[in-house]
């Protein structure tokens, strides 16, 4: 086979894990072809480095071929897809042409299990040891790390990568069990858990060789089983405590070709991972706890974005006296974000903050007026204001927030 017909089929397999920053952003083309910078095509994804630089990167499976039969994924054992598999040699050598055209800044690389998990991991580990030793290689290296593989091929991996990654896949031990029968939920914590050991093993080591110094992140599936978004966050939020996540990423499951009757035939609606990435964008930044988002089991509202959503239903802490209150609360308030909440902490050791002082700190006061009170200002009490307030967003397109 061609190298270019591999390119063709690894890197179109590869597209189902969003677990990099640009696969969640909408398609730009107005008639819903890739386009010119189009991030709806298959090949490259973005990510972010440690020092907040924006890098594409080659997105590509090793191979589709795999011992496994998770039910979600298109390159299971029983998919009738063309199956490929580069070398090492060729995704080094595919790496160094790409990045030498300016294309890329790094690679992303996953793999279907072949043979057995460290295997494949010993393969992975090959393709990066070779960018770093043979060529010097300097870009970013995101390596998804196979569950159960040997800890002593994390740890080279981790020497190696800038970021690993391990998919936890469900939120639910039992759909996991259901859906993907070889993966098991121990085999998949206990190989976080060496990442994250092996990144304890270094912190506070001046002199200590780097170990994925991006982090390690994982990806969700939403919508292939009936786990509800409370119980998703919650999961999300074991995960960030318990390994150090630096992200989770959400993926609506995109129905397969000849799936399988276990797996539903419609995607969930987009709206969905979109609030489920809200609502983990708060727990990262602004220090709300799953349960706070979601108290009860059930979704996420979709008509109202979960901040909101909050404060709507939390009007006894409201309005808030920016001139009073913590930061951290006033960084609640719909409409204003954390490093706005800081500038007016700032601004308000200097004098009193008066309504115009939030026009200019660029507040979205639409949102944030029946929350706050300032010097000059105070929000009328009225209860048909909570409707307004949903209709207007309800109405308005869904807005990006700065997610990843
Ligand atoms: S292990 Fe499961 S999710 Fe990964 S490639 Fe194989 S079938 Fe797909």
């Amino acid at each position: 086979m061609q190298l270019i017909d591999k390119l063709s089929i690894l890197a179109d397999a590869a597209k189902y894990d969003v677990s990099c920053a640009s696969s969640g952003a909408p398609q730009r083309s107005s008639k819903g072809k890739a386009g010119v910078g189009s991030t709806g095509g298959m090949g490259i994804c973005h990510s972010f480095t440690p020092d907040g630089r924006c890098v594409s990167l080659l997105k590509i499976l090793l191979t589709n071929f795999c011992l496994y039969d998770c039910q979600y994924c298109v390159n299971r054992r029983s998919s009738d897809v063309p199956r490929a598999r580069f070398t090492p040699e060729e995704v080094v050598m595919l790496t160094l042409d790409l990045y030498r055209r300016n294309c890329i800044s790094g690679l992303f690389l996953s793999s279907g299990i072949i043979r057995s998990a460290d295997y494949t991991m010993e393969q992975l580990v090959q393709v990066a040891r070779l960018l770093r030793e043979e060529h010097e290689f300097r870009g970013y290296i995101h390596l998804k790390t196979i569950p159960d593989a040997d800890p002593a091929l994390i740890e080279q991996a981790g020497r190696y990568a800038d970021r690993l990654s391990v998919n936890i896949e469900l939120p639910s031990d039992a759909s996991l069990i259901r859906l993907a029968p070889e993966k098991t939920v121990g085999g998949i914590q206990r190989t976080m858990g060496a990442i994250r050991y092996q990144q304890q093993a270094v912190e506070g080591e001046a002199r200590a060789p780097k170990f994925a110094p991006a982090g390690q992140s994982t990806q969700m599936i939403v919508g292939v089983d009936d786990s509800d978004d409370h119980s998703i966050l919650r999961k999300s939020q074991t995960l960030y405590r318990q390994f150090r996540l630096k992200r989770v990423y959400y993926s609506a499951f995109s129905p397969i070709p000849h799936s399988p009757s276990t797996v539903p035939l419609a995607a969930p609606p987009l709206l969905r991972e979109h609030r489920l990435y809200q609502a983990d964008f708060l727990m990262r930044g602004y220090g709300f706890r799953a349960e706070e988002l979601l108290d009860k089991p059930g979704n996420l509202a979709l008509d109202i974005d979960p901040k909101l959503a909050w404060a709507l239903e939390h009007r006894e802490q409201f309005p808030v006296d920016v001139n009073r209150a913590e930061p951290a609360l006033i960084a609640r308030v719909p409409g204003i974000g954390v490093l706005t909440a800081q500038r007016i902490e700032q601004l308000r050791k200097q004098r009193k903050i008066r309504y115009d002082d939030l026009r200019r700190l660029r507040c979205a006061l639409d949102k944030a007026n029946p929350f706050i009170v300032t010097a000059d200002y105070r929000p009328r009490q009225d209860s048909s204001e909570s409707l307004r307030l949903r209709q207007q967003q309800a109405e308005r397109p869904v807005q990006q927030m700065a997610l990843w």
